[in-house]
């Protein structure tokens, strides 16, 4: 028998900072996957980060967690996306080097202290009083105190192009059946979920000359405070589009798509939809967009976002015919739909810990997420819950009024999700307050107190938020004829920090990073005073707790559907309570006094 204290089964996004957590906090801590080469692996676009998904990044980054880090070091190209519009929707977004991203990955696991990696499939899980116990694929077994379940879209994988159909998890990976039977045992609710790629196309036979070109920014951001290493930064995308014929041969073929012939069961995501469903959905759109994306320095293969889809794979090769520049493409891998099991979020308590097994996380594509930093962020916060419950020590518990991880964690546990759930800036009420560009100033303390951030990278950020707060406090107090304040004056729609400052006389060489935070905080002094207000109202009622052993079914003055709803998800306070879908503002009156 093997022992552990924490068993991560796992090594995607989700999973790899699930195991970092632990193990950095000190927990013996063993990870296992399907297939190590494929720790960190990208089974759809190779891309980090996006709108509402490059916060979630920086706040990761912020907190201690290796995604940023390991983004910069293998970028291809970066782009700050809608940096025309406000502050509150710029993301960043990075092509990533796939192959040099795993590389990458499975060296931060192989030499993290107190971290053993495991090649083997989990096929059983059981509880053992106050241990859990699994076994592998080999017949091995291993007692440990948690589990963070990390399993990605393997939970009885099955993939599906066009008529052909297999068991299977993604990149040909087998999948993991017997692991979801145990689960169930075990009294999970698993629902089935489904995603979809694209195709890859070798890049020897694409017609560039038919497309837009896409450069990245120069100079551009990168996510990691900590200046991780930077890549070149200067390989292209490419824009071309979907056309009149290309959607002639996808209705021609709707009859063999497993989307419309019902042999897809699993609820896909609204927001990622396949090429089929747009030209179906959207059939008055003449054209629709597609970005042909590098996926390493050392392969021809590109990535064609915009094209997910299950149609067979002759249909997929008679699309691409259609469009300009990839007449002759040739495919190297088809677009495929992938079917999986997933738990009902529900189940999952604000620090990802099941309210019915104790020390068994979730976490990723498994809580019903899609996307890598989705995943990412979520194993963060299960793998150090996890370690920081067996030190019974308080638990790492983000709120909505903190950021993008605690929107998506609150609203997974609070309100659940019906299909694969992706961060968007629009799910934030709190969006000018949670920015890209200060996730530092918002989580690092929360990250240095846990324990995964080092004094050197504190100290490091102490400096940048006390230049900040100094360059602030110089504009506010410093005047020039008649008396107005420099702070005033950027506060004027023509004025921006570098042509003022430099104007003025008044340059002392700050970094970029503090004078575009001084020149924001100043700027939308105003909105952000009014969000500030609107956070401490949400934190008035989320302090407000709420007994754990309440019998809801038992306050005759709740409507029957609040009753029910509450029981099912003990929410944690009134605030919480307040968001369950069901449960009125009369409901919440009502559980107050009962409270009071
Ligand atoms: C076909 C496809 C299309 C996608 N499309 C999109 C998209 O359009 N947009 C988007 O945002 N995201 C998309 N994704 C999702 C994205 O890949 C995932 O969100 C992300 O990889 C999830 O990370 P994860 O860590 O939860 O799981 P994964 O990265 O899938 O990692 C799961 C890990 O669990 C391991 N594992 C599973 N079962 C066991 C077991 N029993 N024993 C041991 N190890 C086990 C695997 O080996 C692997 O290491 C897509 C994924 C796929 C496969």
């Amino acid at each position: 028998m093997n022992h552990c204290d924490i068993a991560v089964i796992g090594a995607g996004h989700a999973g790899t900072e699930a195991a970092l957590a632990a193990a950095r906090l000190g927990s013996d801590t063993i990870c296992f996957t399907i297939n190590l080469d494929a720790a960190g692996n990208m089974p759809c676009n190779p891309a980090i980060g996006g709108t509402g998904k490059g916060q979630l990044v920086r706040e990761l980054d912020a907190l201690g967690g290796e995604m940023g880090r390991a983004a910069d070091k293998c970028g291809l190209q970066f782009r700050m996306l809608n940096s025309a519009k406000g502050p509150a929707v710029r993301s960043l977004r990075a092509q990533v080097d796939r192959g040099r991203y795993r590389e990458t990955i499975k060296h931060t696991l192989e030499l993290c202290q107190n971290l053993r990696l495991k090649q083997a499939e989990v096929v059983s899980i059981s509880g053992k009083g106050e241990m859990w116990e699994l076994t592998t694929e080999f017949g091995e077994r291993y007692r440990c105190r948690a589990v963070v379940i990390a399993s990605g879209t393997y939970l009885k994988g099955k993939t599906i192009v066009g008529e052909a159909s297999r068991a299977s998890g993604p990149d040909g990976m087998h999948n993991s059946e017997p692991l979801s039977e145990s689960l169930a045992e075990l009294g999970c609710t698993l629902r089935r979920f489904k995603t979809g790629t694209p195709p890859r196309v070798n890049a020897r036979t694409v017609d560039f000359s038919k497309m837009e070109r896409q450069r990245g920014d120069e100079p551009h951001q990168v996510f990691s405070v900590d200046g991780s290493p930077q890549c070149s930064g200067e390989i292209d995308c490419w824009l071309t589009y979907t056309n009149e014929r290309t959607h002639e041969v996808i209705r021609a073929n709707l009859h063999r798509s497993p989307l419309y012939s019902g042999v897809i069961h699993g609820v896909g995501p609204r927001y990622c939809p396949s090429i089929e469903d747009k030209v179906v959905r959207f059939a008055d759109k003449l054209r629709h967009q597609l970005f042909i994306e590098p996926m390493g320095e050392n392969t021809e293969e590109l990535y064609v976002q915009g094209f997910s889809s299950s149609l067979p794979a002759d249909v997929q090769a008679e699309m691409l015919r259609t469009i300009p520049g990839l007449e002759n493409a040739e495919i190297t891998r088809p677009a495929y739909a992938i079917e999986y099991d997933c738990i009902d979020p529900t189940e999952l308590s604000l620090t990802l810990e099941c309210k019915a097994l104790p020390n068994l996380y979730g976490a990723g594509q498994f809580n019903g997420t899609s996307g890598y930093e989705e995943a990412a962020v979520q194993g963060f916060i299960a793998g150090a819950n996890a370690a920081l419950k067996l030190q019974s020590r308080e638990p790492l518990i983000l709120r909505r009024s903190d950021g993008y991880i605690g929107v998506l964690i609150d609203d997974l546990v609070t309100k659940g999700t019906s299909e694969p759930y992706r961060v968007m800036t629009s799910r934030n009420e709190f969006r000018l307050l949670h920015r890209h560009d200060n996730a530092d100033l918002r989580l690092r303390d929360i990250g240095y107190a846990v324990g995964l951030v080092s004094g050197e990278q504190y100290a490091k950020f102490e400096a940048k938020r006390d230049a900040i707060k100094r360059e602030i406090e110089r504009l506010r107090t410093t005047f020039v004829p008649p008396g107005t304040s420099v702070a005033d004056l950027l506060k004027r729609p023509e004025n921006s920090y570098d042509t003022l400052i430099a104007q003025l006389g008044l340059s002392l060489g700050l970094s970029p990073e503090v004078s575009y935070e001084a020149e924001l905080i100043i700027k939308y002094e105003g909105y952000l005073k009014r969000q500030e207000r609107e956070a401490e109202e949400f934190k008035r009622l989320e302090n407000r707790k709420l007994p754990a052993d309440i019998d809801y079914t038992a306050i005759s003055t709740l409507r029957l559907e609040a009753r029910q709803k509450l029981n099912a998800i003990r929410p944690e306070n009134f605030g919480q309570a307040s968001r369950i879908s069901g449960v009125s503002p009369s409901d919440i009156t009502a559980l107050m006094i009962y409270c009071r």
